[in-house]
């Protein structure tokens, strides 16, 4: 099979020919139809993250956003079939065992696999994935469409849930990328008045048409003073890479808020203690989700209520989307179609 491959941090990635996977008993082997090109793909293939650049496997094939068709399914697979459309996120496989799975947070798991990262991922035609973690996709959904809420859509969503947000409340967001374009629209959905914060001017755009009330340029605006007129941000979710937008946002939420810690520059954040308790600013951080999470914006996804502005491009464009990427020129989410 043809697939895109990660031989080095910081080299481009390999397309190659290589022996599609084996399912295991318990797994199914994918064709794959559509696999996003998320942000973190790109900390991976720098290795950006000295925390996890340890786990990575080499060589390997990033992407964990991916949709495709059952092709093959392992002899114990009782719950799929082959022709079934199904998706694979960030979270590959968890135990079910351990404290923070048996609490209901299995994307916390202490002995999970993550896709792209620990087992190949789907930048390529075949993918093979446990059974247990491979969702179906709804009817109602292409495979390009529902490929990007398999880690853009499912981390926002339990990002914004675990805000407790309430009708009418501010709610900043800073960076209206793949991840922050689909906040607005949940935001949005929630009843949040929502003030979107970024760059690009594109991009301050699309949140406008997707239902921002306000919309902040970082670069030409003194963006804490226009949160300050506001009262500020009763919730700052930031899903931009940049350690400056870390920066801003605290700046710009209001005493008793909170800081949605979602984007991961490859630098420490730090903000004055003073501050924080002078304020008593909530920090709360978000790794991706659960499949529960998931079937719940799968659900709000399929019912119209949020979509992914997605453009899509052959497997062997990879490494250019990837710079696309690096340089702040991707709009909604690039997914890549192996198929
Ligand atoms: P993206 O590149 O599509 O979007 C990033 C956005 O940030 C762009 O629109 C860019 O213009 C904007 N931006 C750049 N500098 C800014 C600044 N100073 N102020 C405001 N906006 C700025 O990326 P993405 O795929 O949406 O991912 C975003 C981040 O979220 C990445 O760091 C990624 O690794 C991380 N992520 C985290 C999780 C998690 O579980 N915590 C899951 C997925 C992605
Ligand atoms: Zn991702
Ligand atoms: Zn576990």
């Amino acid at each position: 099979m043809k697939a895109a491959v990660l031989h080095e941090f910081k080299q481009p990635l390999v397309i190659q020919e290589i022996d599609p996977p084996k399912p295991e008993d318990k797994e199914v082997l994918i064709a794959v139809e559509a696999c996003g090109v998320c942000h973190s793909d790109l900390h991976v293939a720098d290795g950006d993250w000295p925390q996890l650049a340890k786990i990575v496997k080499k060589p390997l094939i990033l992407g964990h956003e991916i949709v495709g068709r059952v092709v093959e399914k392992g002899g114990a697979v009782r719950d799929l079939q082959v022709g079934d459309r199904v998706g694979v996120p960030w979270l590959h496989w968890s135990c079910g065992d351990c404290e923070f799975c048996r609490e209901g947070n299995e994307n916390l798991c202490s002995r999970q696999k993550i896709t792209g990262v620990t087992v190949d991922g789907g930048y390529a035609e075949f993918a093979k994935a446990p059974a247990s973690h491979a969702l179906k996709i709804p009817d109602a959904l292409s495979s390009v469409e529902a490929a990007p809420f398999f880690c853009a859509g499912v981390t926002v969503f339990r990002a914004i849930k675990q805000a407790k947000i309430s009708r009418g409340q501010r709610l900043a967001i800073f960076g209206i990328g793949g991840l922050g374009h689909i906040a607005v629209q949940i935001g949005c959905a929630l009843g949040a008045e929502i003030a979107a914060v970024d760059i690009s001017e594109e991009k301050l755009t699309l949140a406008k048409s997707l239902g921002a009330t306000h919309a902040f340029n970082a670069a030409s605006t003194d963006v804490a003073k226009e949160f300050r007129n506001m009262g500020g941000a009763h919730a700052a979710l930031v899903t931009s890479a940049a350690k400056s937008a870390y920066d801003m946002a605290f700046s710009c939420v209001r005493p008793s808020g909170c800081l949605l810690i979602v984007g991961l520059p490859a630098e420490n954040i730090c903000f004055p203690p003073i501050l924080m308790a002078a304020r008593e600013v909530r920090m709360q951080a978000s790794a991706v989700g659960t499949r529960q999470d998931l079937s719940e914006i799968l659900a709000m996804a399929a019912a119209g209520e949020v979509r992914c502005r997605t453009a899509t491009r052959p497997l062997a464009q990879a490494n250019e989307v990837l710079e696309q990427l690096r340089r702040g020129n991707v709009s909604g989410r690039i997914v890549l179609t192996p198929g």
